[in-house]
């Protein structure tokens, strides 16, 4: 069964208009070679120009269109550079992350043959709580999660609730169904005892309904440890907000460089593709910006449309996608920040003829 896709395209600031549209070519490209319908593209407004034209960083007009397609490209956002009020507000991810409910960061780290990587070897996958947890800005009781109850005294609260440890459990064991069928649980219970502890637990629990899926655990600090000298070991990782945030961004670095790092936000009915970088104000608009991170991310967006709509081809196109990236880089071409002196246009130009080659 093939299944054709709506997919929104929201270019953000930086150099979000240079690798958005690289990433639409090159996934394209995968489409058309996999066989895949064509993908109906809809541009939408989001952040410094989307103020300029409707006088909002994140148009309702955007959201509501985000309710209508499949999923979806966002680029990155320079939220220090909106004037005020804008800047003060929920920044554009944010706000669409809390709209849709994205309670799952996904962020893999892959080595590949001409990366940098640390650890070689090393592929897995991150599954991040994103909506509760040791950040208080994105728990559920938002507002209240930190505060000072005199000048000289600030306390943070964190918060775990079994329906939300349940679901995201229950993505990491499919993921891992789908790949080396081992999840890892990190978590401190030794010293967060009721809050990670409850996460712990409830995991443990979920696994029960996946028994052809090995299960361990390791608390946070020795996790780090372990991923320094062996991250190669390790398929899928589930954890709360924070402890998700730093591993993750060690891991990406110890797979490579965090600034080809891809990642998506879903939910069970929607996903939103994300790069890990910024938006590289300093180099915007010269043509020389990296677009690996964002094209990984397009990737992702694919294999999970395949997940859900059970679709051979988006796997397929999705497969496609990330052989070109590696194809182009081992092939020698490659951006500034590689070592390399191709242009952002002239890269993408390489994933495109790859993918069509593969
Ligand atoms: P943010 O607060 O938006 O996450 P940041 O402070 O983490 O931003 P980035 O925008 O990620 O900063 O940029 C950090 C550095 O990495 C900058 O020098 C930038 O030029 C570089 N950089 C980030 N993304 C890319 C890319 N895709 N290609 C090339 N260089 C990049
Ligand atoms: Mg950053």
């Amino acid at each position: 069964m093939t299944h054709s896709y709506a997919l929104g395209v929201l270019h953000g600031d930086g150099i979000g208009p240079e690798i958005v549209p690289a990433a639409v070519a090159a996934a394209d490209a995968a489409a058309r070679a996999a066989g895949l319908a064509p993908i109906e593209w809809r541009e939408l407004p989001l952040g410094l120009a989307a103020i300029g034209t409707h006088g909002s960083a994140v148009p309702e007009s955007t959201l509501d269109a985000l309710e209508t397609v499949d999923a979806w490209l966002l680029g990155p956002h320079d939220s220090a550079a909106y004037p005020e009020p804008h800047r003060s507000l929920l920044n554009p991810s944010g706000t669409i992350r809390k709209r849709f409910d994205l309670f799952a960061n996904i962020r893999p780290a892959k080595s590949f043959e001409g990366g940098r990587a640390v650890v070689p070897g090393t592929d897995l996958v991150i599954v991040r709580e994103n909506t509760q947890g040791f950040y208080a800005d994105r728990s559920t009781y938002a507002g209240t999660g930190e505060f000072m109850p005199t000048p000289d005294t600030a306390i943070a609260m964190g918060i775990i609730t079994r329906s939300a440890v349940e679901r995201i459990a229950r993505a990491a064991f499919e993921l891992a169904r789908t790949r080396g069928k081992r999840v890892t649980i990190v978590h401190k219970a030794n010293v967060l005892k009721l809050t990670t502890g409850l996460f712990k637990s409830v995991c443990l629990e979920v696994a029960a309904a996946y028994p052809d899926v090995a299960v361990d655990d390791f608390h946070i600090d020795a996790m780090t440890v372990h991923l320094v000298r062996r991250a190669h070991e390790f398929d899928v990782i589930v954890t709360e907000n924070m402890f998700g945030d730093i591993l993750s961004d060690l891991a990406g670095e110890l797979a490579g460089s965090l600034g080809i790092a891809p990642s998506i936000n879903a939910s069970d009915t929607k996903a939103m593709a994300q790069a890990a970088h910024g938006s590289a104000p300093d180099i915007a608009g010269r043509d020389v910006a990296n677009p690996i991170a964002i094209m990984l991310s397009a990737a992702m967006l694919l294999r999970w449309l395949a997940a859900g709509h059970d679709d051979p081809r988006a796997l397929d196109a999705g497969d496609r996608l990330e052989a070109g990236v590696e194809a182009a880089v081992r092939d020698g071409v490659a951006t500034a920040d590689m070592g390399g002196t191709a242009s952002t246009s002239a890269f993408t130009a390489a994933v495109v003829a790859a993918v069509g080659r593969a």
